[in-house]
């Protein structure tokens, strides 16, 4: 039988896992790391000596794909010796049912779920059980009450005028390190919730005390699409790189790495939620164009939407983050977000 090491070698990360070609409690030591497969698409990367805890997550939406091709990447260098790794690491293949059925989720929008008790979880079918595994997993790693850091790593479905931005849990401990880190890691954005939720990165943060972070990197693509991608965000994949191998060279800030892969010099900027807009009327219609990017200014007093014969104006320096008409009644249909 081959071993973790051979399997990845061979196969590769995210086919290892959507094939199952791992036995969930396998482990295998390989000089002075350990590695443990915990459960379906869970891997822990233990070295002997370690400065930081991360977890890095991909796939919590089964379409976005370019993170599992990066992440797969990181991998390969790793195993191959070509990078380092200074942390230890979880990594989290986190549905992989929707990536085999080339969907978003199965039954239920999984970054919905980490809300929920275990009980209400069991009533949900595959994402529900998913959901209760992942947050068992995520309490394990966390409990020796080190600080831990969670990347969730994600594309947006629609363009956006920042290549890669940062969604940031609201009530988030340490949030001036976790601000510092992405831009470290040469994000364009973060942009910090208002209120609680229930992503994976809002769990980490208010229930295991993580510095978390959703970080949406380029657009929902193929698979083709997303490997030919790829080199377009080599600066975020060496920054990561970095921050797995060495907080001491992890650059200090987006602008003094050298410059051959760096892709912005623009300082980040940071936003805040001014308003989240629920789907409340079956009517609901945007004014703004069906195409604009995420972050696009709208003009003070202008309409935004309609919905149940009301107007919403908007207010000074609003921009929208995630406009979609397309979700069940009850749910966020937009952020208004503002510099802050
Ligand atoms: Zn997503």
């Amino acid at each position: 039988m081959l071993d973790i090491v051979s399997v990845l070698k061979r196969d590769g990360w995210t086919a290892s896992v959507l094939g199952r070609l791992l036995h969930v409690g396998c482990e295998q030591t390989v000089g002075d790391t350990h590695l443990a497969y915990i459960d379906q698409g869970v891997l822990q990367i233990t070295p002997s000596r370690y400065t930081h805890s991360v977890v890095i997550s991909v796939a919590v939406h089964g379409d976005e794909i370019l993170p599992c091709v990066l992440l797969d990447r990181w991998l390969a260098e790793y195993l191959n010796q070509k990078v380092s790794l200074a942390a230890r690491l979880l990594l989290i293949f986190a549905n992989p049912d929707a990536v085999n059925a080339n969907t978003r989720f199965v039954a239920h929008n999984l970054n919905r779920l980490f809300a929920n008790s275990i009980a209400e979880n069991r009533t949900l079918g595959l994402e529900g059980e998913r959901a209760n595994t992942l947050m068992r997993v995520l309490a394990d790693f966390t409990s020796d009450n080190r600080p831990v850091w969670l990347l969730d790593l994600h594309s947006a479905i629609r363009p956006s005028l920042y290549s890669t931005f940062a969604v940031l849990p609201c009530g988030m401990p340490d949030r001036e390190s976790v601000c510092q880190h992405a831009e470290r890691l040469g994000l364009g954005a973060t942009l910090t919730s208002s209120k609680p939720s229930s992503t994976l990165s809002w769990f980490a943060a208010a229930k295991l005390a993580c510095k978390a972070m959703t970080i949406e990197i380029g657009q929902v693509m193929t698979w083709e699409d997303a490997k030919k991608s790829a080199a377009m965000y080599r600066d975020f994949f060496l920054r990561l790189t970095q921050f797995l191998a060495s907080p001491e060279t992890f650059p200090s800030t987006s602008t003094s790495t050298s410059t051959s892969t760096s892709t912005s010099t623009l300082p980040i900027a940071h936003y805040a939620v001014s308003r989240e807009i629920k789907k409340q009327h079956h009517d609901l219609m945007f004014h703004f164009p069906s195409q604009s990017p995420n972050f696009s200014l709208l003009e003070a007093g202008a309409p935004i939407l309609n919905q149940g014969g009301e107007t919403l104006l908007a207010q000074p320096q609003e921009r929208i983050v995630f406009p979609n008409v397309n979700v069940p009644l009850g749910h966020r249909a937009l952020l208004l977000v503002r510099p802050i």
